[in-house]
C-alpha cells in the first residue's frame, strides 16, 4: 500500500482500482505515511501559511431541491433572507479591517439577483477593494452569465461537482438537475479564465469507494485551482435527515490524497469538518489543507444559512471567528496571512 502512495506522489494519479484499493485499505499507519508526504508538499508551496477567505452567505433562497441541502426549496421550516448590496459591502468593510483579502459570495440559486445585480455587486466590491479577490459560488449559470461576472471583475468561482458518478448524482438530486450540466459549467468557467474550484461531500448517502475514485479522476482531468471537500452532515428537514454523517477520518485521508494529486492546489479545511470535530480544521491543515473560510455574514442571518445541522460559529461576530482561527492555526504551528492567497502554478 505504501507503494501506491509513492506512485501517487510520483505520477499525481492512480488508476480507478488504485484509488479504490487505497481508500478501502487505509490504516492509521498508512494515513500517517500519507500525511507526512502531504504536509511536506503543502509546505514546499505554501510554507506554514494559511489563507483566509471571508464567506458572505448573501441569500438562502434556492430554486433547487438537492436532497442533502438544508436550504433546498422544499424546506418550509426556514426563514428566508436576502442581503442588500449595502449589507454585502458592509460585510466586506468589516472583513477588510480584519485582514481578509478574498471575499466569497455564496448563496442558493436565487434569480432575484439577476446578472446585472451580480455584476454590480462584484464591480462595486472590486472598485472599493482593488487589492482583494472576489470569489463567486452561485451555482449553475449560463456561459454568458459567467462571462459577465468575470468581466465585472470576479476572480474565482466555486462549484462543487458533488459526485462524478451519474448513478450517484441521481440519488442526491432531483431529475431536473444533471451531472452533465454541472460538469459543463465547470469547463465553461475554466475556459473563461476563472480560478476554478470544484469538490464533493465525503460520505454522502449511497456513496461508494468507486464513486470517490471517480471523483478523484474527474478532479484530475479538470485540474482545478481549488478543491472543496467536507463531510456530509445530515440536515433535519431534508430527505436525508436520518442518514449517517461522521466522515471526518475519511475526509482527512482524501484531503491528503488531493494534495499529492494537485501539489499546489488551494485546499480548504472546511467548516463542515470543523462541525463534526472540534479540532477538525486544525487536523485538515495538518493533512495538507491550506485555506480556511470563516463566516463574514451579518450575525442576524447566520442561523438561517444552515446547509446541515449543528453548524459552528453561527453566533460569533466576524472578529471573534477571525481571532479564534488565528489562535487555532498558531496552536499547530501555522499562521494566517493577510493577502489574496492566489493559486501558485506548479514550479513557482
Ligand atoms: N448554490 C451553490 C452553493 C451551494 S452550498 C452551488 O450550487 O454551488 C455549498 C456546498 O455545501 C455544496 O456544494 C455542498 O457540497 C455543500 N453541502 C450542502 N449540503 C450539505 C450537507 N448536508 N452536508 C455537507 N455539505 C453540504
Amino acid at each position: 500500500m505504501k507503494l501506491l502512495i509513492d506512485e501517487l506522489e510520483t505520477n499525481k494519479i492512480l488508476s480507478k482500482e488504485g484509488f479504490v484499493q487505497l481508500i478501502i485499505g487505509r490504516t492509521p499507519e498508512l494515513t500517517q505515511y500519507l500525511f507526512e508526504k502531504s504536509r511536506k508538499i503543502r509546505q514546499k508551496y505554501y510554507q506554514k501559511d494559511v489563507y483566509i477567505r471571508g464567506l458572505i452567505e448573501f441569500t438562502n433562497y434556492c430554486k433547487n431541491d438537492c436532497y442533502y441541502c438544508g436550504i433546498r426549496r422544499s424546506n418550509r421550516n426556514i426563514s428566508r433572507y436576502r442581503l442588500t448590496k449595502e449589507q454585502i459591502l458592509q460585510s466586506c468593510e468589516t472583513g477588510y479591517h480584519l485582514g481578509f483579502r478574498t471575499f466569497v459570495l455564496q448563496g442558493g440559486e436565487d434569480n432575484t439577483y439577476d446578472d446585472d445585480k451580480i455584476c454590480d455587486m462584484v464591480y462595486s466590491i472590486k472598485q472599493k477593494y482593488p487589492d482583494c479577490a472576489v470569489t463567486l459560488s452561485l451555482g449553475e449559470k449560463s456561459y454568458k452569465s459567467y462571462l459577465s461576472y468575470y468581466q465585472a471583475g470576479a476572480d474565482r468561482y466555486l462549484l462543487r461537482h458533488e459526485t462524478a458518478s451519474e448513478e450517484h448524482y441521481k440519488k442526491l438530486h432531483p431529475s431536473e438537475l444533471s451531472l452533465e450540466n454541472r460538469k459543463q459549467c465547470l469547463w465553461n468557467l475554466k475556459k473563461i479564465g476563472y480560478q476554478v474550484g470544484t469538490g464533493f461531500m465525503v460520505g454522502s448517502p449511497y456513496q461508494t469507494p468507486e464513486d470517490l475514485a471517480e471523483d478523484l479522476l474527474f478532479i484530475h482531468k479538470l485540474q482545478p485551482e481549488m478543491v472543496g471537500i467536507g463531510p456530509f452532515i445530515p440536515h433535519q428537514d431534508t430527505p436525508f435527515a436520518k442518514e449517517r454523517g461522521d466522515n471526518g477520518e475519511l475526509t482527512l485521508f482524501l484531503l491528503a490524497i488531493l494534495r499529492l494529486m494537485l501539489p499546489s492546489v488551494l485546499l480548504p479545511a472546511t467548516t463542515a469538518l470543523g462541525t463534526i470535530d472540534s479540532r477538525g480544521r486544525e487536523k485538515g491543515i495538518l493533512a495538507g489543507a491550506n485555506v480556511v473560510m470563516p463566516n463574514l455574514s451579518p450575525i442576524n442571518v447566520r442561523e438561517k444559512y444552515l446547509l446541515y445541522d449543528n453548524k459552528i460559529c453561527t453566533g460569533d461576530e466576524a472578529a471573534e471567528c477571525r481571532h479564534c482561527l488565528q489562535q487555532r492555526m498558531q496552536s499547530i504551528g501555522y499562521h494566517v496571512v493577510v493577502n489574496r492567497g492566489d493559486f501558485k502554478p506548479l514550479g513557482e
